[in-house]
């Protein structure tokens, strides 16, 4: 099935010089950009899109982390690209994430983890919602 999903590739990446190589990982797996930008958030928006770990203890270092510096957000749509995306990225831990995810190659800690995608149909389509309001 053709699906979207929502893709963040993170502050870390984006600063350390990878957007190209994890672009290109989407890109050979199949997986198109309908909507793509580079864009700094505030701890505002940061809430939003993180609104299911807000209490969590790892929040407070993840939302300075996600508004520290520019990001890139896209949707990505593909053939079954929710769980094909996730699976391209790896596990939220880079060192426990599979060999050849992006995770495992880019990623330098569970915060510092250098992608995000969204996890169901019904996350896909509030993040769209809510990066992409044009785009939903
Ligand atoms: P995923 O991004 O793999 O869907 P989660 O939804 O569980 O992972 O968490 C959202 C984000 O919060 C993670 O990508 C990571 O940046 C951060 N995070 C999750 N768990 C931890 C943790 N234990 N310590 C620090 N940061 C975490
Ligand atoms: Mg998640």
């Amino acid at each position: 099935m053709i699906e979207r999903t929502f893709v963040i590739i993170k502050p870390d990446a984006v600063a350390a010089g990878h957007v190209g190589n994890i672009l290109n990982r989407y890109e050979e797996a199949g997986f198109r950009p309908e909507a793509m930008e580079l864009r700094t958030i505030d701890g505002e928006f940061a809430d939003k899109h993180y609104a299911e770990h807000l209490e969590r203890d790892y929040y407070p270092p993840l939302r300075e982390f996600m508004t520290e510096g520019p990001l890139v957000a896209m949707i990505l749509s593909g053939k079954d690209a929710l769980l094909g995306v996730r699976e391209l990225n790896g596990l939220t831990d880079p060192s426990k994430a599979a060999q050849g995810t992006i995770r495992a190659d880019f990623g330098t800690s569970v915060r510092t983890n250098c992608v995000h995608a969204s996890d169901s149909p019904e996350s896909a389509s509030s993040e769209i919602g809510l990066w992409f309001p044009g785009r939903a």
